[in-house]
Protein backbone atom coordinates (compact mmCIF):
# COMPACT_ATOMS: atom_id res chain seq x y z
CA UNK A 1 0.00 0.00 0.00
CA UNK A 2 1.40 3.22 -0.80
CA UNK A 3 1.28 6.42 1.15
CA UNK A 4 0.52 9.64 0.00
CA UNK A 5 2.86 12.13 0.33
CA UNK A 6 0.86 14.25 3.22
CA UNK A 7 0.29 11.24 4.83
CA UNK A 8 4.12 9.75 4.81
CA UNK A 9 5.31 13.15 6.14
CA UNK A 10 2.66 13.27 9.06
CA UNK A 11 4.43 9.53 9.90
CA UNK A 12 7.97 11.00 9.60
CA UNK A 13 6.64 14.14 11.76
CA UNK A 14 5.84 11.68 14.71
CA UNK A 15 9.27 10.19 14.71
CA UNK A 16 10.89 13.54 15.16
CA UNK A 17 11.48 14.50 11.25
CA UNK A 18 11.22 17.81 10.80
CA UNK A 19 8.65 18.91 8.27
CA UNK A 20 7.04 21.89 6.37
CA UNK A 21 4.03 23.56 8.02
CA UNK A 22 0.95 22.69 5.82
CA UNK A 23 -2.51 21.23 5.48
CA UNK A 24 -4.22 18.87 2.86
CA UNK A 25 -7.01 20.58 0.70
CA UNK A 26 -9.66 19.11 -1.23
CA UNK A 27 -10.48 22.75 -3.05
CA UNK A 28 -9.31 25.65 -4.51
CA UNK A 29 -11.13 27.64 -1.39
CA UNK A 30 -9.37 25.55 1.26
CA UNK A 31 -6.00 25.97 -0.38
CA UNK A 32 -6.78 29.80 -0.54
CA UNK A 33 -7.25 29.87 3.61
CA UNK A 34 -4.57 27.75 4.20
CA UNK A 35 -2.61 29.91 1.96
CA UNK A 36 -3.53 33.21 4.34
CA UNK A 37 -2.86 31.28 6.89
CA UNK A 38 0.65 30.41 6.05
CA UNK A 39 1.59 33.72 4.38
CA UNK A 40 0.35 33.57 1.18
CA UNK A 41 3.73 32.20 -0.26
CA UNK A 42 3.43 28.78 -0.68
CA UNK A 43 4.17 24.98 -2.11
CA UNK A 44 0.92 23.26 -4.18
CA UNK A 45 1.00 19.75 -4.59
CA UNK A 46 -0.95 17.26 -5.98
CA UNK A 47 -1.43 14.33 -4.08
CA UNK A 48 -1.30 11.80 -6.25
CA UNK A 49 0.51 7.88 -6.35
CA UNK A 50 2.81 8.67 -8.98
CA UNK A 51 6.63 9.80 -9.44
CA UNK A 52 7.64 12.72 -10.86
CA UNK A 53 5.21 15.35 -10.25
CA UNK A 54 7.50 17.81 -9.90
CA UNK A 55 8.51 17.15 -14.07
CA UNK A 56 4.68 16.78 -14.34
CA UNK A 57 3.59 20.11 -13.34
CA UNK A 58 2.00 18.90 -10.27
CA UNK A 59 4.01 20.88 -7.83
CA UNK A 60 3.91 24.35 -7.96
CA UNK A 61 5.32 27.48 -5.77
CA UNK A 62 2.93 30.59 -5.21
CA UNK A 63 3.89 33.93 -4.12
CA UNK A 64 0.30 35.34 -2.94
CA UNK A 65 -2.49 34.18 -2.17
CA UNK A 66 -4.17 34.90 -5.22
CA UNK A 67 -1.60 32.57 -6.86
CA UNK A 68 -2.15 30.15 -4.98
CA UNK A 69 -5.99 29.95 -5.68
CA UNK A 70 -5.74 29.91 -9.37
CA UNK A 71 -2.65 27.28 -8.95
CA UNK A 72 -4.83 25.04 -7.23
CA UNK A 73 -8.07 25.34 -9.39
CA UNK A 74 -5.74 24.69 -12.30
CA UNK A 75 -3.94 21.20 -10.18
CA UNK A 76 -7.04 20.06 -8.98
CA UNK A 77 -7.93 19.62 -12.39
CA UNK A 78 -5.30 18.13 -13.98
CA UNK A 79 -4.36 14.16 -14.38
CA UNK A 80 -1.12 13.22 -13.69
CA UNK A 81 0.07 10.34 -15.59
CA UNK A 82 -3.64 9.21 -15.86
CA UNK A 83 -4.67 9.71 -12.35
CA UNK A 84 -6.90 12.71 -11.52
CA UNK A 85 -6.10 14.80 -8.83
CA UNK A 86 -8.34 14.69 -5.92
CA UNK A 87 -6.36 16.74 -3.08
CA UNK A 88 -3.42 18.86 -3.18
CA UNK A 89 -1.01 19.37 0.09
CA UNK A 90 -0.44 23.01 0.64
CA UNK A 91 3.20 23.93 2.37
CA UNK A 92 4.77 26.94 3.69
CA UNK A 93 7.35 27.36 1.12
CA UNK A 94 11.20 26.58 2.09
CA UNK A 95 13.89 27.94 0.26
CA UNK A 96 17.00 25.42 0.18
CA UNK A 97 20.69 25.17 -0.61
CA UNK A 98 20.84 21.73 -0.77
CA UNK A 99 18.59 18.55 -1.97
CA UNK A 100 19.49 15.30 -0.22
CA UNK A 101 18.37 11.69 -0.58
CA UNK A 102 17.74 9.40 1.75
CA UNK A 103 15.87 6.26 1.82
CA UNK A 104 15.47 2.93 3.19
CA UNK A 105 14.17 -0.49 1.74
CA UNK A 106 15.25 -4.34 2.13
CA UNK A 107 17.96 -5.65 -0.25
CA UNK A 108 16.66 -8.50 -1.17
CA UNK A 109 20.47 -10.06 -2.53
CA UNK A 110 21.84 -9.16 0.46
CA UNK A 111 18.52 -10.04 3.10
CA UNK A 112 19.33 -7.09 4.55
CA UNK A 113 17.74 -3.83 5.10
CA UNK A 114 19.71 -0.80 3.22
CA UNK A 115 19.69 3.11 3.96
CA UNK A 116 20.72 5.11 1.01
CA UNK A 117 21.47 8.56 0.85
CA UNK A 118 23.11 10.78 -1.86
CA UNK A 119 24.26 14.70 -1.56
CA UNK A 120 22.49 15.00 -5.27
CA UNK A 121 19.01 14.32 -4.18
CA UNK A 122 15.66 15.84 -5.60
CA UNK A 123 13.72 14.91 -8.94
CA UNK A 124 17.27 13.87 -11.22
CA UNK A 125 18.16 11.29 -8.50
CA UNK A 126 17.13 7.73 -10.72
CA UNK A 127 19.20 9.39 -13.51
CA UNK A 128 22.31 10.38 -10.76
CA UNK A 129 21.68 6.68 -9.93
CA UNK A 130 22.49 5.48 -13.86
CA UNK A 131 25.10 8.22 -14.26
CA UNK A 132 26.94 8.53 -11.51
CA UNK A 133 26.16 5.29 -9.09
CA UNK A 134 29.57 6.78 -6.96
CA UNK A 135 27.25 9.40 -5.92
CA UNK A 136 24.76 6.73 -4.10
CA UNK A 137 25.95 5.63 -1.14
CA UNK A 138 24.67 2.72 1.19
CA UNK A 139 24.67 1.50 4.60
CA UNK A 140 23.56 -2.29 5.29
CA UNK A 141 21.43 -2.70 8.29
CA UNK A 142 21.03 -5.69 10.94
CA UNK A 143 17.90 -5.41 11.36
CA UNK A 144 17.70 -6.37 15.14
CA UNK A 145 20.26 -4.06 16.04
CA UNK A 146 19.45 -1.31 13.85
CA UNK A 147 21.57 2.30 12.81
CA UNK A 148 24.56 3.03 15.05
CA UNK A 149 25.70 6.09 15.03
CA UNK A 150 29.14 5.36 12.68
CA UNK A 151 26.83 4.35 10.19
CA UNK A 152 24.78 7.67 9.86
CA UNK A 153 28.49 9.29 10.29
CA UNK A 154 29.69 7.60 7.41
CA UNK A 155 26.94 8.02 5.18
CA UNK A 156 26.92 12.06 6.33
CA UNK A 157 30.42 11.94 5.60
CA UNK A 158 29.81 10.19 2.26
CA UNK A 159 27.70 13.07 0.77
CA UNK A 160 29.66 16.05 2.37
CA UNK A 161 27.39 17.15 4.82
CA UNK A 162 28.54 19.76 6.85
CA UNK A 163 29.79 18.77 10.09
CA UNK A 164 27.23 20.78 12.28
CA UNK A 165 24.22 18.66 11.00
CA UNK A 166 25.33 15.61 11.61
CA UNK A 167 23.62 15.19 14.71
CA UNK A 168 20.71 16.13 13.17
CA UNK A 169 21.09 14.08 10.43
CA UNK A 170 21.53 11.26 12.65
CA UNK A 171 18.35 11.55 14.51
CA UNK A 172 16.21 12.29 11.23
CA UNK A 173 17.84 8.73 9.62
CA UNK A 174 16.95 6.96 12.94
CA UNK A 175 13.62 8.54 12.84
CA UNK A 176 13.33 7.15 9.44
CA UNK A 177 14.68 3.80 9.74
CA UNK A 178 12.04 3.58 13.14
CA UNK A 179 9.31 4.72 10.79
CA UNK A 180 10.24 2.19 8.21
CA UNK A 181 10.42 -0.45 10.76
CA UNK A 182 7.29 -0.03 13.21
CA UNK A 183 5.06 0.66 9.62
CA UNK A 184 6.21 -2.92 8.41
CA UNK A 185 7.28 -0.49 5.24
CA UNK A 186 8.70 -1.64 1.79
CA UNK A 187 9.86 1.73 1.07
CA UNK A 188 10.47 5.04 3.42
CA UNK A 189 12.20 7.83 1.65
CA UNK A 190 12.64 11.10 2.09
CA UNK A 191 13.88 12.87 -1.25
CA UNK A 192 14.54 15.73 -1.01
CA UNK A 193 15.62 16.26 2.47
CA UNK A 194 17.13 19.96 2.13
CA UNK A 195 19.59 21.94 3.77
CA UNK A 196 17.26 24.97 4.68
CA UNK A 197 19.00 28.79 4.22
CA UNK A 198 18.26 28.56 7.97
CA UNK A 199 20.92 26.29 8.08
CA UNK A 200 18.82 22.89 9.22
CA UNK A 201 17.31 19.73 7.80
CA UNK A 202 13.90 19.19 6.62
CA UNK A 203 11.96 16.75 4.55
CA UNK A 204 10.41 18.45 1.97
CA UNK A 205 8.86 15.19 0.75
CA UNK A 206 7.96 11.69 1.61
CA UNK A 207 6.73 8.53 0.18
CA UNK A 208 5.73 5.70 2.12
CA UNK A 209 5.12 1.93 0.68
CA UNK A 210 3.61 -0.55 3.55
CA UNK A 211 4.19 -3.72 3.14
CA UNK A 212 0.35 -5.20 1.77
CA UNK A 213 1.00 -8.36 4.20
CA UNK A 214 1.96 -6.66 7.47
CA UNK A 215 -1.44 -4.66 6.71
CA UNK A 216 -3.49 -6.39 9.41
CA UNK A 217 -0.85 -4.90 12.10
CA UNK A 218 -1.97 -1.52 10.95
CA UNK A 219 -5.79 -0.85 10.79
CA UNK A 220 -5.08 2.75 11.31
CA UNK A 221 -3.32 2.96 8.01
CA UNK A 222 -6.01 0.64 6.29
CA UNK A 223 -8.04 3.62 7.07
CA UNK A 224 -6.61 6.36 5.62
CA UNK A 225 -6.32 3.84 2.18
CA UNK A 226 -7.15 6.00 -0.71
CA UNK A 227 -8.41 3.79 -3.75
CA UNK A 228 -9.23 6.70 -5.88
CA UNK A 229 -5.40 6.89 -5.85
CA UNK A 230 -4.48 4.01 -6.92
CA UNK A 231 -4.57 1.53 -10.27
CA UNK A 232 -8.17 0.58 -10.52
CA UNK A 233 -7.49 -2.76 -12.05
CA UNK A 234 -5.80 -3.63 -8.52
CA UNK A 235 -8.11 -2.22 -6.48
CA UNK A 236 -10.86 -4.73 -8.38
CA UNK A 237 -8.29 -7.83 -7.89
CA UNK A 238 -7.80 -6.55 -4.51
CA UNK A 239 -11.68 -6.98 -3.78
CA UNK A 240 -11.89 -9.81 -5.16
CA UNK A 241 -9.19 -11.55 -3.43
CA UNK A 242 -6.82 -12.06 -6.27
CA UNK A 243 -3.31 -11.82 -6.36
CA UNK A 244 -2.96 -9.08 -9.56
CA UNK A 245 0.52 -7.44 -10.48
CA UNK A 246 0.70 -5.63 -13.88
CA UNK A 247 3.71 -6.37 -15.67
CA UNK A 248 5.00 -4.91 -19.10
CA UNK A 249 4.28 -7.97 -21.76
CA UNK A 250 1.40 -8.83 -24.03
CA UNK A 251 0.47 -12.64 -22.51
CA UNK A 252 -2.45 -12.22 -20.07
CA UNK A 253 -2.04 -15.06 -16.96
CA UNK A 254 -4.34 -16.68 -15.38
CA UNK A 255 -2.84 -19.17 -12.56
CA UNK A 256 -3.71 -20.78 -9.08
CA UNK A 257 -1.00 -21.01 -6.89
CA UNK A 258 1.90 -18.40 -6.30
CA UNK A 259 4.36 -21.07 -7.21
CA UNK A 260 2.99 -22.25 -10.72
CA UNK A 261 2.40 -18.62 -11.58
CA UNK A 262 5.85 -17.89 -11.00
CA UNK A 263 6.47 -21.38 -13.16
CA UNK A 264 4.37 -20.32 -16.01
CA UNK A 265 6.15 -17.13 -15.99
CA UNK A 266 8.90 -18.44 -16.58
CA UNK A 267 8.13 -20.89 -18.73
CA UNK A 268 6.52 -18.07 -21.43
CA UNK A 269 9.79 -16.06 -20.68
CA UNK A 270 11.65 -19.51 -21.92
CA UNK A 271 9.61 -19.60 -25.07
CA UNK A 272 10.69 -16.14 -26.06
CA UNK A 273 7.34 -14.38 -25.00
CA UNK A 274 6.85 -11.92 -22.06
CA UNK A 275 3.94 -11.95 -19.39
CA UNK A 276 1.25 -9.23 -19.27
CA UNK A 277 0.50 -9.84 -15.59
CA UNK A 278 1.15 -12.16 -12.40
CA UNK A 279 -2.42 -13.48 -11.48
CA UNK A 280 -2.70 -16.06 -8.53
CA UNK A 281 -6.48 -16.90 -8.28
CA UNK A 282 -5.66 -18.68 -5.30
CA UNK A 283 -7.29 -22.09 -3.90
CA UNK A 284 -11.31 -23.09 -4.55
CA UNK A 285 -11.93 -20.47 -6.52
CA UNK A 286 -15.32 -20.24 -7.71
CA UNK A 287 -16.80 -19.67 -11.68
CA UNK A 288 -17.38 -16.23 -10.37
CA UNK A 289 -13.83 -14.95 -9.00
CA UNK A 290 -12.50 -16.97 -12.51
CA UNK A 291 -14.22 -14.78 -14.71
CA UNK A 292 -13.75 -11.66 -12.55
CA UNK A 293 -9.69 -12.53 -13.48
CA UNK A 294 -10.48 -12.67 -17.23
CA UNK A 295 -12.37 -9.30 -16.88
CA UNK A 296 -9.50 -8.11 -14.97
CA UNK A 297 -6.83 -9.38 -17.53
CA UNK A 298 -8.38 -8.78 -20.59
CA UNK A 299 -9.08 -4.74 -19.14
CA UNK A 300 -5.72 -4.39 -20.04
CA UNK A 301 -5.18 -2.92 -23.83
CA UNK A 302 -1.49 -4.79 -24.28
CA UNK A 303 -3.06 -7.96 -23.59
CA UNK A 304 -2.98 -10.39 -27.01
CA UNK A 305 -3.37 -14.02 -25.90
CA UNK A 306 -4.60 -14.91 -22.28
CA UNK A 307 -2.92 -18.12 -20.93
CA UNK A 308 -4.49 -20.34 -18.30
CA UNK A 309 -2.69 -22.46 -16.23
CA UNK A 310 -4.41 -24.44 -13.98
CA UNK A 311 -3.69 -27.31 -11.52
CA UNK A 312 -6.72 -28.11 -9.64
CA UNK A 313 -6.73 -29.69 -6.06
CA UNK A 314 -9.13 -27.85 -4.25
CA UNK A 315 -9.92 -26.11 -7.33
CA UNK A 316 -12.14 -27.93 -9.28
CA UNK A 317 -11.26 -27.67 -13.20
CA UNK A 318 -15.15 -28.02 -14.09
CA UNK A 319 -16.01 -24.90 -11.96
CA UNK A 320 -12.81 -22.87 -13.71
CA UNK A 321 -14.50 -24.10 -17.22
CA UNK A 322 -17.89 -22.48 -15.90
CA UNK A 323 -15.96 -19.37 -15.44
CA UNK A 324 -14.38 -19.09 -18.87
CA UNK A 325 -17.38 -19.63 -20.47
CA UNK A 326 -18.91 -17.23 -18.94
CA UNK A 327 -16.56 -14.86 -19.34
CA UNK A 328 -16.53 -15.61 -23.19
CA UNK A 329 -20.28 -14.61 -22.89
CA UNK A 330 -19.74 -11.24 -21.49
CA UNK A 331 -16.58 -10.67 -23.68
CA UNK A 332 -16.93 -7.71 -26.26
CA UNK A 333 -13.57 -7.76 -27.79
CA UNK A 334 -12.25 -11.15 -28.63
CA UNK A 335 -8.98 -12.27 -26.90
CA UNK A 336 -7.97 -15.37 -27.92
CA UNK A 337 -7.57 -18.25 -24.98
CA UNK A 338 -5.36 -21.47 -23.95
CA UNK A 339 -6.37 -23.48 -21.89
CA UNK A 340 -4.53 -25.70 -19.82
CA UNK A 341 -6.18 -27.75 -16.82
CA UNK A 342 -4.78 -30.64 -14.81
CA UNK A 343 -5.74 -32.24 -11.57
CA UNK A 344 -9.35 -32.48 -10.12
CA UNK A 345 -12.43 -32.89 -12.57
CA UNK A 346 -9.80 -31.58 -15.52
CA UNK A 347 -11.95 -33.94 -18.19
CA UNK A 348 -15.14 -32.72 -16.70
CA UNK A 349 -13.64 -29.12 -17.58
CA UNK A 350 -12.44 -29.75 -20.78
CA UNK A 351 -15.35 -31.54 -21.77
CA UNK A 352 -17.74 -28.03 -21.28
CA UNK A 353 -14.83 -26.04 -22.86
CA UNK A 354 -15.40 -28.22 -26.29
CA UNK A 355 -17.53 -26.29 -28.87
CA UNK A 356 -16.19 -22.95 -27.83
CA UNK A 357 -13.71 -20.92 -29.47
CA UNK A 358 -11.04 -21.95 -26.69
CA UNK A 359 -7.66 -23.66 -27.90
CA UNK A 360 -7.05 -26.19 -25.01
CA UNK A 361 -3.11 -27.82 -24.23
CA UNK A 362 -2.56 -31.14 -22.15
CA UNK A 363 0.90 -29.80 -21.16
CA UNK A 364 1.65 -26.77 -19.76
CA UNK A 365 4.81 -27.06 -22.29
CA UNK A 366 2.24 -27.19 -24.87
CA UNK A 367 0.54 -24.21 -23.90
CA UNK A 368 3.18 -21.83 -23.33
CA UNK A 369 4.25 -22.54 -26.70
CA UNK A 370 0.84 -21.92 -28.03
CA UNK A 371 0.43 -18.47 -26.29
CA UNK A 372 3.48 -17.29 -26.89
CA UNK A 373 3.32 -18.46 -31.19
CA UNK A 374 0.00 -16.40 -30.89
CA UNK A 375 1.51 -13.35 -29.30
CA UNK A 376 4.32 -13.08 -32.02
CA UNK A 377 1.39 -13.51 -34.82
CA UNK A 378 -0.70 -10.62 -33.08
CA UNK A 379 2.14 -8.40 -33.03
CA UNK A 380 2.95 -8.46 -36.47
P1 LIG B 1 8.21 14.71 -6.77
O1 LIG B 1 8.56 15.39 -8.06
O2 LIG B 1 6.95 13.91 -6.90
O3 LIG B 1 9.33 13.91 -6.21
O4 LIG B 1 7.87 15.86 -5.70
P2 LIG B 1 8.77 16.67 -4.63
O5 LIG B 1 7.93 16.93 -3.45
O6 LIG B 1 10.08 16.00 -4.40
O7 LIG B 1 9.02 18.06 -5.33
C1 LIG B 1 9.84 18.19 -6.51
C2 LIG B 1 10.80 19.33 -6.36
O8 LIG B 1 10.08 20.54 -6.09
C3 LIG B 1 11.75 19.18 -5.17
O9 LIG B 1 12.87 18.40 -5.48
C4 LIG B 1 12.11 20.62 -4.89
O10 LIG B 1 13.18 21.02 -5.73
C5 LIG B 1 10.86 21.39 -5.28
N1 LIG B 1 10.11 21.75 -4.04
C6 LIG B 1 9.24 21.00 -3.36
N2 LIG B 1 8.81 21.64 -2.25
C7 LIG B 1 9.44 22.85 -2.25
C8 LIG B 1 9.45 23.98 -1.37
O11 LIG B 1 8.80 24.05 -0.34
N3 LIG B 1 10.25 25.03 -1.73
C9 LIG B 1 10.99 25.03 -2.85
N4 LIG B 1 11.75 26.08 -3.14
N5 LIG B 1 11.02 23.98 -3.69
C10 LIG B 1 10.26 22.91 -3.40
MN1 LIG C 1 10.44 13.93 -4.46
Amino acid sequence: MRLHEYQSKSIFSHYGIPIPKGRIANTAGEVKQIAEELGGRVVIKAQVLVGGRGKAGGIRLAKSVEEAEEIATHILSMNLKGLPVRRVLVDEIVNFSKEIYLGITNDRMERKPVIIASGAGGVDIEEVAREYPEKIMKVYLDAPFGLHDYQTRNLAIGIDLPRELWKSFNQIAKGLWKAFKENDAAIAEINPLVVTNQGFLMALDGKMIVDDNALFRHPELVETRDLDAEEPVEVEARKYGLSYIKLQGNIGCMVNGAGLAMATLDLIKEKGGSASNFLDIGGGANSDKVSTAIRIISADPSVKVILINIFGGITRCDEVARGILASINNQNKKIPLVVRLAGTNAEKGLDLLTGSHVRTATSLDEAAMKVVEIARRKNK
